[in-house]
């Protein structure tokens, strides 16, 4: 049953939860600098998650929050979880504070994820996000339920880093915060080029920038960076790819021979579907990689009109509509089967 709160709506999720308050992007929210502030004040413990197999989004927003909470509420308990990510994050302030493992008996009185667009994308950490009696969510997917008591979903936003530059007190924001925040920003855009670069989203890296942020350090630092083994397989991975249903798509797939063959895991695959995406004739890129436990991690990129979004949602994922992912049982071959019929669809 719909609720009204204000301009913004509770609605019943998928899952017949009732949804928390969630607002959108043409909802207006009260005193928006402080909206974090407003919330963090009369909590002492406060986790901060971000979602599974974590992107420079994901990494780049948490350590954000982190570091402005740090510097703005020196008091407050921290503690920041999540799983395995590159290495070339490990440049961001307080990114040695980021656990793998939640500390044992830990309790929160807040918890707040961010980039992440379901209570499954929370992975091992989700059971101590519910646990937490205050939950905020901030994100841009636009397949986010609204899970949190609290959520800023803002899907035509760049990325969950600039959403929440929008949410925190502008002043207060340090130089180890910016950096935090633009590299979220740059990997969610590819370098400010995909179509969710906004004028706002130049406007906010600008701001950034003038808080000494060195956009060559985090771009070639971070984005462009590749180890040998990086490369090696994304040259496979473009060795390997086939063009579909017309040429219209491109699939390309790793074994798990593949990738132990690198020494791969799925960090080390990172920018090789934005290379199958600018194929020529392609409107959408696929990569399908075999993971540790019998199924696929599936990647999809669109350039047209094509909402991969809605592809897999299909197959239990999500996204955005133009770039979204799904794990599918099977081998890679069995998976790309699966999946062909169901792009065609979209295309
Ligand atoms: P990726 O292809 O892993 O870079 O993911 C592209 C986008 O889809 C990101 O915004 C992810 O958060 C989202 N995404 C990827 N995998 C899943 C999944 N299994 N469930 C929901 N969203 C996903
Ligand atoms: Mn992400
Ligand atoms: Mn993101």
């Amino acid at each position: 049953m719909a609720e009204e709160y204000g301009t913004t709506s509770c609605t019943e999720n998928t899952a017949g939860e009732t949804a928390g308050i969630i607002y959108r992007e043409t909802d207006v929210i009260p005193d928006r600098i402080h909206f974090i502030d407003n919330r963090v004040k009369d909590a002492s413990s406060i986790l901060i998650l971000g979602h599974v197999r974590p992107d420079g989004d994901a990494v780049g927003s948490t350590l954000g929050l982190y570091n402005y909470l740090k510097d703005n509420y020196p008091d407050k308990k921290l503690t920041i979880c999540l799983g395995n990510y590159s290495a070339d994050f490990k440049m961001l302030s307080c990114e040695d504070q980021v656990l793998h493992e939640l500390p044992k008996n830990a309790s929160f009185d807040m918890a707040i994820a961010c980039d992440t667009s379901s209570r499954d994308r929370l992975g091992d950490f989700a059971d101590a996000y519910f646990q937490a009696p205050r939950r905020i969510c901030v994100d841009h997917h636009v397949t986010n339920p609204g899970y949190a008591q609290e959520s800023v979903v803002e899907a035509e936003a760049s990325s969950a880093s600039e959403v929440l530059y929008t949410l925190l007190d502008p002043e207060r924001i340090s130089l180890r915060t910016a950096e935090c925040l633009y590299l979220g920003i740059v990997h969610d855009t590819g370098v400010f080029k995909h179509s969710t670069t906004h004028k706002s989203t130049m406007e906010i890296a600008g701001i950034l920038l003038e808080k000494g942020v060195s956009s060559s350090q985090i771009i070639d630092g971070t984005f462009y960076h590749k180890t040998y083994n990086q490369n090696q397989i994304l040259g496979q991975a473009l060795i390997n790819a086939t063009l579909e249903l017309d040429g219209k798509v491109i699939v390309s797939l790793l074994s798990r021979e593949e990738m132990d063959r690198y020494h791969a895991t799925s960090v080390d695959l990172d920018g090789i579907i934005d290379q199958l995406r600018v194929t020529e004739g392609c409107e959408i890129a696929v990569l399908i990689n075999e993971s540790m436990y019998g199924d696929c991690k599936v990647s999809m990129r669109s350039s047209s009109t094509a909402n991969v979004s809605a592809v897999a949602s299909q197959f239990g994922g999500g996204g955005h509509v133009k770039a979204a992912g799904c794990t599918v049982h099977g081998k890679a071959e069995e998976v790309k089967k699966k999946l062909l019929p169901v792009i065609a669809t979209a295309l």
